[in-house]
């Protein structure tokens, strides 16, 4: 769909991986789309958004999947709770992202 739609996407794109720099070909290690920002009323603080937000890929939209995947990704939206009890973290995890993953029924 990138190749047809968005070109300017799947310039990043080789043999259906993510992501390599169009001019070298090389893998990039960083996602090329995200982009870091200030918010006006935070000056010190650093945010990063999403460019293709919309047209992002599947792993980006499922992500995270697992609790553990969280740790491993030093993810900030991981609370002490989690880390003590990744059981249960993983059960509200999968309760929250229920509606926003793909059903394999
Ligand atoms: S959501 Fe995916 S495509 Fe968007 S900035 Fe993050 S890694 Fe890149």
């Amino acid at each position: 769909m990138w190749q047809l739609f968005k070109p300017d996407i799947a310039a990043y794109v080789k043999n259906g991986l993510i992501w390599f720099s169009p001019q070298s070909g090389k893998l990039l290690s960083l996602c090329p789309f995200l982009r870091e920002s200030k918010h006006a009323g935070e000056p010190n603080k650093t945010f990063y958004t999403c460019d293709i937000y919309y047209d992002r890929p599947e792993d980006c939209r499922f992500y995270p999947v697992t609790v553990k995947q969280m740790i491993n990704d030093e993810c900030e939206m991981l609370q002490e709770g989690d880390l003590a009890n990744p059981q249960q973290a993983q059960k509200d995890l999968d309760t929250l992202l229920k509606e926003s993953r793909p059903s394999y029924d």
